[in-house]
């Protein structure tokens, strides 16, 4: 499926991109193909370039934390480029470097 909405000048569609997954407690992580939606109101997307697996996405892994709804996508402590901002986005730009704690 291949969606395309209009944002301003640029046409913004759904990409699709490569993603360590966690299907449960326990379970390997597998590379999967996914799907990233545009960016709505208030968000952004961003093209991750470095990502790591911390001690909390560990015990994520491990099972250690309850209340996960798996499948999930680990590695929240990244960094990246603003690859495009929804609406009201006013204070990142698309290719501006960020840290995820910082956007
Ligand atoms: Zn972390």
């Amino acid at each position: 499926m291949l969606s395309a909405l209009c944002h301003g000048e640029l046409l913004i569609k759904v990409i699709k991109c490569k993603a360590a997954v966690c299907w449960g407690p326990k379970q390997p992580l597998t590379i999967e193909e996914i799907e990233v939606a545009p960016p709505k109101a208030h968000e952004i997307r961003i093209k991750i370039v470095s990502t790591g697996i911390c001690r909390s996405d560990d015990h994520v892994i491990a099972g250690a934390i309850s209340n996960i709804n798996y499948p999930v996508i680990l590695g929240h402590e990244a960094a990246g480029i603003v690859e495009s901002i929804g609406e009201g986005v006013t204070n990142l730009q698309p290719g501006k470097a960020c840290n995820l704690k910082d956007c």
